[in-house]
C-alpha cells in the first residue's frame, strides 16, 4: 500500500516569519491520522525554522549539491540538510533544469547522494509544451527517468518520490487532464519497473504536479498511478493548503 504524499513547493517565497506562521497554522490543523502525508518544500533560509516547528508535516529542501563539502560557492550539501533535520529534498525541478543548468546527470548525482544519506529525493521530470505538441511525451519521460535514476539500488528506489510535472502545466492554470496525468504517471512507473523490477515500481510514490489546486486534487488522487501532488501556487496560502488537506484526508 502506497501512502500518498502531498508537498507544497514554496519556490522562492516566504520570509522566516511567514513560514513560521504557516507551519503553526497547518500543524494546528493536522491530527496525524490523515490518510496522506503532507509536507512543504521551503527555501534554504527557512528550512531550519520549518523543521523546528514540524510535527506531522514533513519538510523538504528544494535543491542540494552532491559533493560533501568544498569550493562550491552558493551550494548546500546533503550533510548540511541532514544537519537541519531535513527528510526530503526536491531535485531536478523544471525551473532548475531550464534556468540553472540541472541535467539528468547532475540530478542523478544528487539522487545518489541523498539516498546514501537517507534523505528521500522528490525527483521531478516532465516534458515541455513543444515536446507535448510533437507527441514526444512518452520518450521524454522514459529518457528522463532512465538518465536521472541511473544506477540506484532497487531498495532505495522503492522509497523515492517521483513528481511528473508537464512544464506546460506549471504555474499556467492549464492543468493536465486526469487521463493525461494518469497515463504519464503510469509511464513513469513502467519505466521504473523496466529498470528496477516490480517491488521498486509498486512502492515508489508518483506525484502529479502542474496547477494542482483544492478544486482538482481529488480527481488526480483517484487515479491508479498517482500517489499525491507537488503543488506550487496553491500551497502558499494557509487557507488554500487547508482546503487541499480537506479534499484529500
Ligand atoms: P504550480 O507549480 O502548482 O504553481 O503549477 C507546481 C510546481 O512547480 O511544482
Amino acid at each position: 500500500m502506497r501512502k500518498p504524499i502531498i508537498v507544497g513547493n514554496w519556490k522562492m517565497n516566504k520570509l522566516r516569519g511567514e513560514a513560521n506562521e504557516f507551519m503553526e497554522a497547518i500543524e494546528a490543523y493536522l491530527t496525524g491520522d490523515e490518510a496522506s502525508t503532507y509536507g512543504i518544500a521551503a527555501p534554504f533560509t527557512c528550512v531550519g525554522n520549518c523543521v523546528d516547528r514540524a510535527k506531522n508535516l514533513v519538510v523538504a529542501a528544494q535543491n542540494c549539491h552532491w559533493k560533501e563539502s568544498g569550493a562550491y560557492t552558493g551550494e548546500v550539501s546533503v550533510e548540511m540538510l541532514e544537519d537541519l533535520g531535513v527528510k526530503y529534498c526536491i531535485i531536478g525541478h523544471s525551473e532548475r533544469r531550464s534556468m540553472f543548468g540541472d541535467t539528468d546527470e547532475t540530478v542523478n548525482n544528487k539522487a545518489k547522494k541523498l539516498l546514501d544519506e537517507d534523505i528521500i529525493p522528490i525527483l521531478c521530470i516532465g516534458e515541455t509544451e513543444a515536446q507535448y505538441d510533437a507527441g514526444e511525451t512518452e520518450k521524454v519521460i522514459r529518457d528522463q527517468i532512465a538518465g536521472s535514476m541511473k544506477d540506484l539500488c532497487p531498495h532505495c528506489v522503492a522509497k523515492m518520490v517521483v513528481a511528473y510535472e508537464p512544464i506546460w502545466a506549471i504555474g499556467t492554470g492549464k492543468s493536465a487532464t486526469k487521463e493525461i496525468a494518469q497515463n504519464c504517471c503510469h509511464i513513469v512507473r513502467d519505466q521504473i519497473r523496466v529498470m528496477y523490477g516490480d517491488e521498486a515500481a509498486d512502492s515508489v510514490r508518483i506525484q502529479y504536479g502542474g496547477s494542482v489546486k483544492p478544486e482538482n486534487i481529488k480527481e488526480y488522487m483517484a487515479c491508479e498511478d498517482i500517489d499525491g501532488a507537488l503543488i506550487g501556487g496553491a500551497s502558499l496560502k494557509v487557507d488554500s493548503f487547508k482546503a487541499i488537506i480537506d479534499a484529500t484526508k
